[in-house]
């Protein structure tokens, strides 16, 4: 059996991992849908065998509570190549189209062929769902991948390593720890898709990378989701649901609310409502609850805490460096160039920004960047409708955060900024794939109108 390893993969064993996938995608062994069907199995069996350790990974990495970790990482995963192996047949079976009179006889059809070896870099905040949803997809369609989980979830990361060969066929599936220089090591070699997890500047090294050998990518990123609610809200709940969804993994949620824009003449009624939700859920002092994560490592600790001077803190604001604690903080009257107001948070800082007019929310959104997600809780339909319609955003909820990910047939994705390509449920398949189309033509009809010499009689069929 493998041992946990944190070691960083060399540069020759990159390469031979690489050349090792491609010689078992040629041999043809991954395009069965027995195959498919086992890798599927694997997943669910990782899942279910190793759930346990898979958590105290995830602990060890984040102290993310229990709760937390299950649901994002283990039944949201599960749920996925469960979905997957049900829809299977129907996926990879051929798909019928029309064919016109000019190819008559004939038949057209779609047929998805894998597109070969895909390499999925991920970020460290959902180490086993960045790896294991898109992998659901991509053995779905055929092919083998190479996994590079982040170097900062170092637990998760030689976990993985350990784990996925012994569930899944080690001729398909390769592991390489490391960092930045590994992962451009990487990127110097083709592959046939590459799905990237993490942040802009990252993303643009991969494109570029992707660019030499004409290889498509997927960039799941990020950016700035604000959460929108309108003076007909339900406050109560909307507090609730914000301090659920930002105050997970310390908000280390790429599609958490990065900020809130609210109606001034909710905005009191709302703060107070959202330190509440707090007290409630975390209690007095969030640092002794078992549900509160700490940040990452003390690099993105002190990047947060030196964001806790812009504006003016009205909940929240103590931390501790030692124990990677920021304590769930709400910020108003952020200056609007400071750096709050402009990166991604991605941590427990909530600031709120009020609205006046509506038109004051679309003239603000049409500044930014289109964010990955987008929030609107109102009780209003038409405002809920005029929101979803004007502004462009990767995924949309109504009245909640987050739970678009739990809908198999909403392809998960950014637009702009926050991304390109989605995944998960049928779209996880079709990424993978490649719809080749085929035409076969029968014998009979072979119109002679078609061949030259040509004449002006031609011209009219
Ligand atoms: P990151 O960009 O720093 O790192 C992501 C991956 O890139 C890691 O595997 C890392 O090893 C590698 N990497 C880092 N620097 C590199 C370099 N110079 N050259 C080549 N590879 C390099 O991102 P992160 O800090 O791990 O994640 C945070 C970001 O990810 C946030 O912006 C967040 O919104 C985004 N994110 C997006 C999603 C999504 O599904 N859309 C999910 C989680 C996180």
């Amino acid at each position: 059996m493998n041992q946990i390893t944190t070691e960083f993969t060399a540069a020759d064993q990159i390469d031979a991992d690489i050349a090792h996938l491609r010689t078992a995608f040629a041999s043809g062994k991954t395009r069965s849908l027995q195959w498919r069907k086992a890798q599927l199995k694997g997943i669910i069996r990782l899942i279910d065998e190793q759930e346990d350790a898979i958590i105290a990974a995830i602990q060890a990495d984040l102290r993310k509570s229990r709760v937390e970790a299950f649901i994002a990482e283990i039944a949201a995963i599960k749920k996925e190549a469960q979905y997957a192996l049900k829809n299977l047949k129907r996926w990879t079976s051929k798909k019928k189209v029309k064919t016109p009179m000019l190819a008559q006889p004939g038949k057209s059809w779609l047929q998805p062929e894998p597109l070969g070896v895909v390499l999925c870099i991920t970020a460290w905040n959902f180490p086993w769902h960045q790896s294991l949803t898109p992998m659901v997809g991509a053995f779905a369609a055929g092919n083998c991948v190479l996994v590079k989980p982040s170097e900062l979830c170092a637990t998760s990361a030689a976990l993985i390593a350990k784990l996925y060969p012994q569930y899944l066929d080690p001729d398909a599936v390769a592991i390489v720890q490391g960092g930045p220089e590994e992962t451009q090591a990487l990127l110097r070699n083709k592959f046939d898709h590459i799905i990237y997890t993490g942040g802009g500047t990252v993303a643009r090294i991969v494109m570029t990378a992707a660019a030499q050998h004409l290889t498509p990518v997927t960039l799941e990123l990020g950016g700035k989701s604000p959460a929108i609610v309108d003076k007909s809200a339900d406050i109560k709940m909307t507090a609730r649901r914000l301090v659920w969804g930002k105050f997970q993994c310390a908000g280390q949620i790429c599609i958490t609310a990065d900020y809130v824009f609210v109606h001034k003449s909710k905005k009191a009624e709302l703060i107070a409502a959202l330190k509440q939700e707090i007290a409630n859920g975390l209690g007095a002092d969030p640092q002794q609850s078992n549900d509160y994560a700490r940040i990452i490592n003390a690099r993105h600790h002190d990047r947060l805490t030196g964001l806790l001077s812009e504006g003016r803190i009205v909940h929240g604001g103590r931390h501790d460096k030692a124990d990677l604690y920021i304590e769930p903080t709400i910020i108003e009257d952020a200056p609007e160039g400071g750096k709050l107001m402009s990166d991604e948070i991605f941590g427990p800082i909530l600031p709120i920004v009020e609205w006046e007019k509506e038109e004051d929310i679309y003239a603000w959104m049409a500044t930014r960047d289109k964010p990955l997600a987008l929030y609107v809780f109102a009780d209003d339909k038409g405002f809920q409708t005029r929101i979803v319609d004007r502004i462009s955003a990767g995924n949309v909820a109504i009245n909640d955060l987050m739970l678009f990910v739990v809908v198999p047939e909403l392809p998960f994705g950014g637009v702009g900024a926050s991304g390109m390509g989605s995944y998960t449920g049928t779209q996880g398949f079709c990424t993978f794939s490649h719809f080749k189309p085929v035409l076969k033509r029968g014998k009979r009809m072979d119109l002679d109108a078609r061949y030259v010499p040509y004449n002006s009689k031609k011209e009219k069929i």
